[in-house]
C-alpha cells in the first residue's frame, strides 16, 4: 500500500499530526499547506526505511530531507556510544573545561585531511552556528593579527545557503529564509556562482566558471581589499540541485583570496563526511580552505553538532575569542560524532560512496538521459540531481508544478527524494545499496513518464 496523501487525513482528530498543528511551528513551508495536508507523522526507522504513523514504509533517498542522516536509521552502535557517554559525563560546560570525547573528536577531525593543516576545532550545535562562528573567527583574525585592522566585509554568492540565523542569513541568498524584509548584517556583498546547466549569460560552463572566479577579484577591489575579511562558498552549491563546479574555479578563487589576504571559508555543512564521496568536498577540487564549517552528517543526524576548523596560525592570532554557545563541545554529541567517524572508517563508506555515485549516475543517464523533460543529470558520490526543462534545446525553465509533481509521485511509489528548485535531488545515507539506487532510478522513470505528459515539453 502506498499513499499520495500524508497520513493526517487518515487518522482520528486527536492524533499526533493534529496535536502538532495545535502546538508546533513549521519551518520553510506555507502554513496553509501544512494546515491542509498536515505534517507526516514518522513513527520509526530502520536502515534506509522510515515508517509513517499508519505503517506505510518509504525508502529514504534524501537522508531525512536535510541530507543529515548519513548512516540510516536505528544505528545501535551510535545510540550506545551516546548512551554510555551521557551516563558517564553528559555535559561539562564549554568554558575552559573539556571532556575526552570532545578532545578526541577535535583530534580526529584534524587528521581526516592532514594536508589542510586545519588542526583547531570549535564546536557548535549545527550548521548556522558553525557559519556564525566562522564569520567571527575570520573577522577577529584579520583584526587580531593586525593584517586588516578594520576588516568587516564578507563576500558570498548568489543563490548561496549558509543558514537561518542573522549573520548566516545575511550570507544566504536562497530559500525563503533570505526573503525576510528586515535589514541584514552590514558588509555582505554577493557575486555570481558557477552553475552547471543554465547560467544567466548563456556562456559555456567553464567560461562562466572562470567569469565567476574573476568576479571575486573585481568585487574585492570594489569593496576595498583592506576591508574584506573573508569569502564564503559551498564547495558544491545546493541551489537547483548539486551544482558541481570545476577544479579550475576553486583553484582560481584560492589564488585571488591569497593575493588580497582574504580568508577562504568553505562551508561544508551539507557536503562533509562522505556526502560527495570524500570526507570534505573541497578535496575534489584540491583546494585548501582557511576555515571550514561542518554539521549534518558529522553526527549522521544522531545528535545536534557542528564544527568549525581552522589553522593554528589563525586561531593563535585571536587573543580572546568573543564567542560562546552553551552546548559547544557537548560530550554526548561528540560521542555520536566519534562513533560516526569510526563506522565510516571501518566500513570504508567514504570511498564506497564515490563508487556508488558513479554507478547511480550511469543508471540515471541510461534510464532518463533521453527523456524530453530531463535537462541535466549531475552530482558526486551520494548527492545527485536531475535538472528539468520544458525545452532541451533552449534549456527553458520547467513548470515548478511538474518538478513538485514528480517528487510527489515518487513518494507515492515509496521513494523519498527532494525537490530543489528546477531539480530533484537524491542524497541517500552512505549505507544505500545498489538495489536502493536501482529502485530509485525505476521510480524516477515511472514518475517522469506519468507526470510530464500533462505539461508542454518541446
Ligand atoms: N550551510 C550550508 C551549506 C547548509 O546546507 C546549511 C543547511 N542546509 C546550513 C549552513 C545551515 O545549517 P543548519 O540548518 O544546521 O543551521
Amino acid at each position: 500500500l502506498r499513499r499520495d496523501k500524508p497520513v493526517l487525513n487518515a487518522l482520528p482528530k486527536n492524533d499526533l499530526a493534529s496535536q502538532a498543528l495545535d502546538h508546533c511551528i513549521f519551518p520553510i513551508i506555507d502554513a496553509a499547506d501544512v494546515k491542509r495536508d498536515g505534517p507526516v507523522v514518522i513513527a520509526s526507522g530502520k536502515g534506509m526505511t522510515i515508517t509513517d504513523g499508519s505503517g506505510v514504509d518509504y525508502l529514504d533517498m534524501i537522508s531525512a530531507y536535510t541530507r543529515a542522516n548519513s548512516l540510516g536509521y536505528g544505528n545501535e552502535e551510535i545510540a550506545k556510544a551516546v548512551y554510555d557517554q551521557l551516563c558517564k559525563m553528559h555535559y561539562a560546560g564549554t568554558v575552559s573545561m573539556v571532556t575526552e570525547p570532545m578532545v578526541q573528536l577535535a583530534k580526529s577531525l584534524s587528521e581526516l585531511r592532514p594536508d589542510a593543516g586545519l588542526s583547531r576545532a570549535f564546536f557548535v550545535s549545527g550548521g548556522s552556528e558553525a557559519v556564525e562562528s566562522a564569520i567571527k573567527i575570520a573577522k577577529q583574525y584579520q583584526i587580531g593579527s593586525g593584517k586588516k585592522p578594520h576588516a568587516y566585509k564578507i563576500i558570498a554568492r548568489w543563490s548561496a545557503y549558509h543558514g537561518a540565523t542573522a549573520g548566516a542569513m545575511a550570507l544566504t541568498d536562497h530559500l525563503s529564509v533570505a526573503q525576510t524584509p528586515d535589514p541584514r548584517m552590514p558588509g555582505v556583498s554577493k557575486i555570481p556562482n558557477p552553475t552547471c546547466y543554465r547560467n544567466p549569460f548563456g556562456m559555456g560552463d567553464e567560461e562562466y566558471a572562470m567569469f565567476c572566479a574573476d568576479y571575486l577579484e573585481q568585487q574585492i577591489i570594489h569593496e576595498g581589499p583592506e576591508l574584506v575579511a573573508a569569502f564564503i562558498g559551498e564547495p558544491l552549491m545546493q541551489a537547483n540541485g548539486a551544482q558541481v563546479p570545476s577544479k579550475a574555479y576553486w583553484q582560481r578563487v584560492r589564488e585571488i583570496c591569497d593575493k588580497y589576504g582574504v580568508l577562504l571559508i568553505i562551508d561544508e555543512v551539507i557536503c562533509c563526511f562522505g556526502r560527495t564521496g570524500k570526507w570534505f568536498a573541497a578535496e575534489h577540487f584540491d583546494v585548501m580552505p582557511d576555515i571550514t564549517t561542518m554539521a549534518k552528517a558529522l553526527s549522521a543526524g544522531y545528535a545536534p553538532i557542528g564544527a568549525v576548523l581552522t589553522r593554528p596560525d589563525i586561531a593563535d592570532a585571536i587573543d580572546h575569542f568573543r564567542h560562546v554557545h552553551t552546548f559547544s563541545g557537548h560530550a554526548g554529541c561528540a560521542a555520536a560524532a566519534n562513533a560516526v567517524i569510526a563506522i565510516k572508517q571501518r566500513e570504508r563508506l567514504i570511498p564506497k560512496a564515490l563508487e556508488n555515485g558513479v554507478y547511480f549516475k550511469a543508471g540515471l543517464v541510461e534510464a532518463l538521459g533521453e527523456m524530453p523533460a530531463v535537462g541535466d543529470i549531475r552530482g558526486l558520490g551520494h548527492w545527485h540531481a536531475v535538472d528539468f526543462t520544458s525545452n532541451r534545446k533552449t534549456k527553458a525553465l520547467p513548470d515548478p508544478k511538474m518538478v513538485k509533481g514528480i517528487a510527489e509521485k515518487m513518494r507515492s511509489l515509496g521513494v523519498l527524494v527532494g525537490a530543489a528548485g528546477t531539480a530533484i535531488e537524491v542524497a541517500p545515507a552512505l549505507i544505500a545499496s545498489h538495489a536502493d539506487f536501482d529502485r530509485t532510478v525505476a521510480a524516477f522513470k515511472q514518475a517522469i513518464e506519468s507526470v510530464s505528459k500533462d505539461y508542454d515539453i518541446a
